[in-house]
């Protein structure tokens, strides 16, 4: 059988569709659906592969292998979805362990949605790492995990083929620059295939592959992500009641209108998924993802339109599908004719950013006080490395010293005592007071108009792009990571763990 690898390195417009694992034993009538859903959908010539979530929507729900292991041996790939909001990295690594004990080799490394209401409320999120840490992790395994302390030990090599997601979806240039700065980063985790989010709007759509010649990225497959929509989800969409995906009014008034059809506007949403195909394979994407499709009868219709559609047909299909947010901003400018972005750069993306509320003096001070102490052998360095050195204390720095950086620190970034710093790598944001998911190498997909898919707060990432804007530095924000938060340095001085090489900075 060819690997999801082989299949999507050969020609032709690739198709997966997605199965929702669902709460419940695997004899719930709901797992029942999808695992015989999926056994219809390996009979499929035209399926390439099948994606299985993992805990959805951040609701508990039974493993994606559980359900993966029934169509493990019909003739078609499986990629399981593995995302960071349930496990900390060793829980993660055990899952990566049983997944390649199990045969599983395609994973989705998500961070994913904050948890949802499990027994008795809310569940406690875990985003110990994030789907860069856990990129990195996975990649560690398919290298060989060295566990060794003194000498090299090590373990037999996983063969995972990554994939990842992008938020491309984003209204304000602060939250759709991060995503493309982070997307670079999950390729250069090992990432090889890229999946979007659920959007509507072709403009936005084409504007991914400019990223991709943009960033000479061709040899990465993107696939786009085709939602088909009902009745209950364009209400849930338009309502953002799911992180990240957005359904502008204009389009839900037109669903509306169509729900009063005969069919309750099941002809327009089949025809909606198909067109969205056609849009996808012409711009030029490696594949399409099929999810909200729950029977084989509803995936047999919407291939056969997508089948009878011309090769050019896409290009009016385009002109339909402009569901663009107000004011949304994009990274190249677009051409009015063909309602796709072209390939000139969005001139606002090359200006000096202007002082906004989030570039204030607290980061103008931090950003020269940083600078004379944590500069290597510049100065304060050598002092402040000297004085650690010679404490012998289990704070990794002198007491007073300790003390003074707690106290300026709680005061200037309500600092969390991580000892692990990332300010400087987030424009002097704390992400263990300001973040929900304590992200430290980018945003997550859920900012909605820049604000926390959690609180009702700026997204930290957003901020910091206006910060390094301002400076001019765009291209500088997530030049560090990866960062993975060595938990052992918590209540110890973050100073004195970048002075004596503990921290993140170094390892
Ligand atoms: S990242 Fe850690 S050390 Fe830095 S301000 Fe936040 S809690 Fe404090």
């Amino acid at each position: 059988m060819a690997t999801l690898q082989n299949i999507l390195n050969t020609s032709g417009f690739k198709i997966g569709v997605e199965l929702v694992s669902s709460r419940g034993t695997i004899t719930q009538e709901k797992n029942q659906k999808a695992i015989h859903f999926g056994e219809q959908l390996c009979e499929q010539e035209s399926v390439d592969w099948i994606s299985i979530t993992d805990n959805a929507g951040g609701y508990p729900a039974i493993s994606p292998t559980d359900i993966g292991k029934f169509l493990q041996s019909k003739g078609k790939e499986i990629i399981i979805h593995l995302t960071c909001k349930d496990y900390n990295r060793n829980g993660l690594e055990a899952k990566a362990w049983e997944l390649s004990s199990d045969g599983f080799s395609n994973i989705l490394a998500i961070t994913g949605d904050y948890p949802a209401t499990g027994i008795k409320g809310i569940a406690k999120p875990v985003f110990d790492i994030d789907s860069i840490g856990l990129l990195y992790s996975l990649k560690q395994l398919n290298n060989g995990l060295d566990i060794g302390k003194k000498k090299e030990i090590r373990l037999n090599k996983t063969n995972f083929y990554l994939g990842a997601v992008v938020s491309n979806f984003k209204k304000n240039e602060n939250e759709l620059i991060p995503q493309y700065l982070k997307l670079l980063k999950k390729i250069e985790m090992g990432a090889n295939f890229i999946i979007n989010q659920v959007g509507y709007d072709a403009a936005k759509m084409s504007e991914l592959i400019q990223f991709q010649k943009y960033k000479n990225l061709e040899h990465i497959h993107m696939i786009g992500n085709v939602f088909m929509l009902s009745n209950f989800t364009v209400n849930l969409f338009h309502k953002n009641r799911i992180p990240g995906v957005i359904l502008t009014k204009p389009l839900q008034e037109k669903c509306l209108q169509e729900i009063q059809s005969n069919d309750r506007g099941k002809s327009f949403f089949l025809e909606l998924a198909a067109k969205m195909l056609a849009i996808y394979k012409g711009l030029g994407y490696k594949g399409g993802y099929l999810g909200g499709v729950h029977n084989i009868e509803d995936y047999k219709r919407i291939m056969k339109i997508f089948a009878s559609y011309g090769n050019d047909d896409w290009k009016e299909f385009v002109l339909e599908l402009q569901y663009k947010q107000s004011n949304e901003f994009f990274m190249f400018e677009k051409d009015a004719v063909t309602g796709l972005t072209s390939s000139t750069l969005n001139p606002i993306l090359l200006e000096k950013g202007k002082r906004t509320e989030h570039v204030n003096m607290n980061y103008t001070i931090s950003k020269r006080f940083h600078k004379i102490l944590f500069t290597k052998s510049k100065g304060l360095y050598n002092t402040g490395k000297n004085l650690c050195k010679k404490s012998n204390s289990k704070l990794n720095a002198p007491k007073w010293l300790y003390a003074l950086e707690q106290t300026g620190k709680k005061f200037l970034f309500d600092c969390q005592d991580c000892g692990d710093c990332s300010l400087q790598e987030i424009a002097y944001l704390c992400p263990e007071s300001q973040c929900a998911k304590n992200q430290r190498n980018g945003p997550c997909g859920g900012t909605l108009n820049t604000k926390c898919e959690v609180k009702d707060i700026d997204c930290i990432w957003a901020r910091a792009y206006d910060r390094t804007k301002y400076n001019g530095d765009i291209w500088k924000l997530l030049e560090h990571v990866p960062v993975i938060q060595n938990h052992d340095l918590e209540g110890t001085s973050s100073w004195g763990n970048f002075w004596l090489e503990k921290d993140h900075c170094t390892n």
